[in-house]
């Protein structure tokens, strides 16, 4: 008898299945599809040796202490931060728009004073930002929104910026000094061995056992548990009663070069003349030393896994059914972004899950991350035994 079935081993399905396992002795079944552990962030060497991110770039990076030192526990880190480039007008320029981007797109030499004034020549006020159409233009104008966001956004989403919630844009800033970082956060690294190495030690213990190639409607009903944790697509957990959720699916062309080193920057963007949107170069990313070198394209696409919820006004009317019914099962944890149907980094669902084990077990977060319930095997017999070795027969100390 399982405590828990465990559907999806990717970072929410993991997270709960260690916190359960070495927190509170949970007897732990985690099955996953597809035929590896680590979700969207499986990363594993090629057939060359080099490491890659089988869905794409996966970056760590977050605010969040917890976060950090959770993950910590399971991989060392390699400080790494981000940078992208845009291919705009046969340049490419820095991804964050910044005081570098501006000048060598126009062909200036402006200060971080004067692009602000610059800024704010071609903005066009808004006074009610709604789309993500709004959120650029109101900002950069209209030139650089069509240089850098609008294709992009239709590339990636098949919908127009203004058909489009304001947060898909509002994720990339704009600045008007040199940093060229694309995140911020206080913590930015990757795991020095790669994603998939810290799943496995994160999923390495007696009380996990784990199933791929399977499906969980292959054997909820053939293996006894309690209770579920349910990380996959919520619409098709209720059948889809109230109709397909939509979602962006992404094609990988994954290819490797004879060469040592195959673009200048760990990302470059294609917002305008391709049908890819981005091409990746892992050693960037992983630090690996190689003679050749693995890069991916993606291409976007409507078909195929589910990777981005689509966030419009309508598709989160039809959630928030799935949501009703998904709060009336006290026996199943919607835990992760296709149970929740939103967007989060790897770094947000970490948080989430770990807040939803600190539910389990009525702590808060931040105390659940690090917490130990103490075993009837540990405290009863530890207890005695601390007694008799006291003074040879029965002391009053209690070393529980
Ligand atoms: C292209 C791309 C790039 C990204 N880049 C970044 C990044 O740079 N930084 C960042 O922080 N985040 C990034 N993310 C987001 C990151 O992938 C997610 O935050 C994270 O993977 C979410 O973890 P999860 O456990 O919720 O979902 P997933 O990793 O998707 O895991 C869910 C698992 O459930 C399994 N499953 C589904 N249905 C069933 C079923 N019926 N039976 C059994 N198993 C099932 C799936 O096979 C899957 O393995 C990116 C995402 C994508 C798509």
């Amino acid at each position: 008898m399982f405590d828990y079935l465990i559907v999806g081993a990717g970072f929410a399905g993991s997270v709960l299945a260690e916190r359960l396992a070495n927190g509170s002795d949970k007897k732990v079944l985690i099955c996953d599809k597809r035929p590896h552990i680590a979700g969207n962030a499986f990363d594993y060497y090629n057939d060359e040796g080099i490491l890659i991110h089988k869905y794409g770039p996966h970056i760590f990076h977050t605010n969040s202490k917890d976060v950090f030192d959770y993950l910590g526990k399971f991989t060392e880190w390699r400080e790494y931060q981000h940078r992208v480039l845009a291919n705009v007008d046969g340049m490419q320029v820095p991804m964050p728009i910044n005081l570098d981007t501006i000048n060598k797109l126009y062909g200036l030499n402006l200060t971080a004073f004067e692009v602000e004034d610059f800024f704010k020549k071609v903005a066009e006020p808004c006074e009610n930002i709604r789309t993500s159409e709004d959120v650029v233009v109101s900002k950069v104008g209209r030139e650089l929104y069509e240089k850098f966001f609008k294709n992009y956004t239709r590339k990636q989403w098949g919908l127009d910026p203004s058909e489009l919630d304001a947060s898909v844009t509002s994720r990339v800033p704009t600045r008007t000094n040199r940093d060229d970082r694309y995140f911020t956060d206080v913590y930015q690294a990757m795991p020095k061995h790669g994603y998939t190495r810290m799943f496995e030690k994160m999923l390495d213990h007696p009380n996990i056992k784990i199933m791929l190639n399977t499906d969980y409607r292959e054997i909820m009903h053939e293996i006894p548990y309690r209770d579920m944790i349910y990380t996959g697509p919520v619409d098709s957990f209720f059948n889809y009663e109230y109709g397909k959720l939509p979602y962006r699916s992404l094609e990988f062309r994954h290819e490797t070069h004879d060469t040592e080193q195959f673009q200048n920057a760990p990302v470059v963007n294609y917002p305008n003349d391709q049908p890819y949107t981005r091409i990746t170069e892992f050693k960037y990313l992983t630090g690996q030393e190689h003679k050749k070198t693995s890069i991916v394209y993606e291409y976007p696409q409507a078909e195929g896994d589910p990777y981005y919820p689509i966030p419009r006004r309508e598709n989160a009317e039809i959630y928030a059914k799935y949501k009703a019914l998904a709060d009336a099962r006290k026996d199943v944890h919607f835990v992760g972004r296709l149970a929740t149907y939103k967007y989060y980094n790897m770094d947000q669902i970490v948080a989430q899950a770990l807040t939803e084990y600190g539910k389990i077990v009525g702590m808060k977060r931040k105390e659940a991350t690090l917490y130990k319930a103490p075993t009837e095997k540990m405290t009863l017999p530890m207890r005695v035994l601390s007694k008799v070795n006291a003074n040879g027969k029965m002391a009053a100390t209690n070393a529980g």
